[in-house]
Order: C-alpha cells, then sequence, then structure tokens
C-alpha cells in the first residue's frame, strides 16, 4: 500500500494557500452556526451534521438554538425535550450524548465550553477531528481536522490506499493533515477542506476543473479519482424481527395509543416506542400486564427499519382495547397514553413516528 507520510514544507505551504484563497473566493459562509461564532454553537452544527445533510439540518439547528441557547439551557433541559428536538434527525446517541456533555461542562467548567484539545475530546460523543473543527472553527486554534470529506480530498489527493475506517488509511491521512494545516488562517483552511469536499471533490462526481488543488492532485493527473478513497468491505448486516403491540382506545371522546420511554441506553434509548414482542400469542400476557382488555386487532404491514449494524423487519399490531381498573404501574414515567390528533413534545423512534403518522390519517 502506497503512504506517503512526508510532505515537503514548501508544498505544504502552498497546499494551504491554495485551499485558503479558494476559501476567500469559493467557501460557504453563510450558515446559521457561522454568524457568532461561538465552541458552543460550532459544537452543536458538527454533531448535527454528522451524518446528516447541511440543508437538512438548518431548521433543527435554528430550533435547537432557540430552545438552548446556552450550554446551561442544554444541560437543564429535561432529556424528552432534547431527544424531541432531535426527532427526524437519526443517530439519537448525537444528542443523547450532546445533554450528556452539556451537563459535564456545566459541572466541571463553569458551563464554559473547554478551551484544552483533550479536554474537549474527553466529552462524550466528541472525537478528535470534531474536537479539532470546533477549537479551529471558533477559536482559531490550529488543529488538524479529518471528517469523510477532508479523508476524500487527501486521499485522491495524495493517491492513498484504503477505505474511511482502516486504520492505516486514517493514520496516513491524519499524518497528512497534520502537515498540511496551516497555523495561520486554520479556520478558514479546515472550513476550506471541509467544503471542497462536500460541494467540489464529492463522492461520485468531482468537479476538478474546480477545485484549487488540481494542479497538484495525483488522482486528476491519473484519472484515478474514482479509485479513492476505496469502497469498505460490505459486511453482511443481520436482520432481526419483531412484533410491535399499539394499544388504542378510539371512541367519542379519544383516540390515543400506548407507548413507552425506551431505557436511556441501547437501541432507541431515551425514545417513545411502541411495546415489542417476540411472538404474537405473547400479545395477550403483555395486555393483561398492562391491564387492558383486547377488543380487536389488526396486523399492518411489515416494514423494515435498518440500522447501521442490523436490519429490524417490524411487524406492527394495533390491538383496540378498553381499560381494565387503574392498577399501579411501577415507573409512570415510563408509559404514557398519548392522543393521535395532538403533536408529542418527546423524542420518538422513527419507526415510532412512522406508525404514528400512518394511524392519525
Ligand atoms: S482535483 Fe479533483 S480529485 Fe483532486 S482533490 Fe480536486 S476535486 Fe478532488
Amino acid at each position: 500500500m502506497n503512504y506517503p507520510i512526508a510532505i515537503s514544507a514548501e508544498s505544504a505551504e502552498k497546499f494551504g494557500q491554495q485551499v485558503v484563497s479558494w476559501y476567500h473566493q469559493q467557501g460557504r459562509k453563510h450558515f446559521p452556526w457561522q454568524q457568532d461564532k461561538t465552541p458552543y454553537r460550532v459544537w452543536i452544527s458538527e454533531i448535527m451534521l454528522q451524518q446528516t445533510q447541511v440543508t437538512t439540518v438548518i431548521p433543527y439547528y435554528q430550533r435547537f438554538m432557540a430552545s438552548f441557547p446556552t450550554i446551561t439551557d442544554l444541560a437543564n433541559a429535561d432529556d424528552d425535550v432534547v431527544l424531541h428536538h432531535w426527532t427526524g434527525l437519526g443517530y439519537y446517541a448525537r444528542a443523547r450524548n450532546l445533554h450528556k456533555a452539556a451537563k459535564i461542562i456545566v459541572n466541571d467548567f463553569s458551563g464554559h465550553f473547554p478551551i484544552e484539545i483533550e479536554q474537549v475530546i474527553a466529552l462524550p460523543g466528541i472525537g478528535r477531528s470534531t474536537a479539532g473543527a470546533i477549537l479551529s472553527l471558533s477559536l482559531k486554534q490550529h488543529h488538524p481536522i479529518l471528517d469523510g470529506n477532508v479523508k476524500r480530498v487527501l486521499a485522491r489527493s495524495y493517491l492513498v490506499e484504503g477505505y474511511n475506517g482502516l486504520s492505516k488509511f486514517d493514520k496516513a491521512l491524519w499524518l497528512l493533515s497534520e502537515q498540511l494545516t496551516p497555523s495561520i488562517e486554520t479556520d478558514s483552511f479546515n472550513q476550506a477542506m471541509m467544503d471542497l469536499g462536500a460541494t467540489v471533490c464529492t463522492r461520485s462526481k468531482p468537479s476538478c476543473e474546480l477545485c484549487p488543488v488540481e494542479q497538484s492532485c495525483l488522482a486528476k493527473a491519473g484519472e484515478q479519482q474514482m479509485n479513492f478513497p476505496q469502497k469498505k468491505p460490505k459486511k453482511k448486516i443481520p436482520e432481526k424481527r419483531t412484533i410491535m403491540v399499539i394499544p388504542r382506545i378510539q371512541n367519542e371522546r379519544c383516540d390515543k395509543v400506548l407507548m413507552e420511554k425506551r431505557p436511556p441506553v441501547g437501541i432507541w434509548g431515551g425514545l417513545w416506542c411502541f411495546h415489542e414482542v417476540d411472538e404474537l400469542n405473547e400479545i395477550d400476557d403483555l395486555m393483561a400486564s398492562l391491564s387492558l382488555k383486547a377488543l380487536s386487532s389488526q396486523t399492518l404491514t411489515e416494514f423494515r427499519h435498518t440500522f447501521s449494524h442490523f436490519h429490524l423487519d417490524i411487524t406492527p399490531v394495533v390491538v383496540d382495547c378498553q381499560q381494565l381498573d387503574a392498577v399501579e404501574i411501577n415507573e409512570p414515567n415510563q408509559q404514557k397514553w398519548y392522543d393521535l390528533h395532538q403533536e408529542l413534545s418527546v423524542g420518538l423512534a422513527a419507526a415510532t413516528q412512522k406508525l404514528l403518522t400512518l394511524l392519525s390519517n
């Protein structure tokens, strides 16, 4: 494998100047998180932008910042409210980690975002690249970054073989990023590298004619852009099945369904979902345990939800029911009846939201 390590100071300086000057002319400077930059504002944007397109992120970001304008506001918020602001963005661990990190910042740093990179990396949900981005973009500190977009630009520019997640590949790219990142205008350079990957050096159709490093790019010289980075070898992901039980009480006064809150860790941690069973014949026991009497049931069309590491085939079963005498529920905050015709202000798993939309139409 071809892993370049050393770049001359002269070439690194030239690369940096070309990228920074492109940023001044073409870079993106008008996103909400690029105004009144603070570590907190940049942090929230960097986390939201992981795995999510900019256009999707903007309204979420604006709502989030309006509700939690400071780290202390975020730390003090109820977890249902934080997760509600994330509903639809996916990868909910990001929101749970933001909330956890905000509490740590309030406790350990009096609510001020830490400014030492080691302290930032120690916070939940923040890796080296995100920490570097936060501190360089908001405080102009000198740190290299290496997100997926930057990896693509570097792998193509220097023909680094491998794929994202391969440790030798990532290590080689970090060494490149360290050498190329200038100590002056680090913020412009880092922002430019992310923008270049997102808008010019795109995965399937790089616009090399618009790229500031076209002259030195080794992939362009050999017309090998599409071979770098390589595709990660696909692993077959396992398939699992579940039955989601939706107890529903529908009459002239109400139309409500029973939901439960997941434990804070694990799949859909802290989000509101429907009860699950493995087999249809377990539904009666479940209803009895919820103090409900089933009147009729309807099995809806199965659908698949794909997580990063498995497929989940979901069979929803709506059970029209009556409530028996009220019984004491061990953890009343963990289950609630929700009116299908009112907006919910809690975090919902994607599959739950899909079913609620289906039922309320
Ligand atoms: S020249 Fe083309 S392949 Fe090379 S970094 Fe620029 S856009 Fe990417």
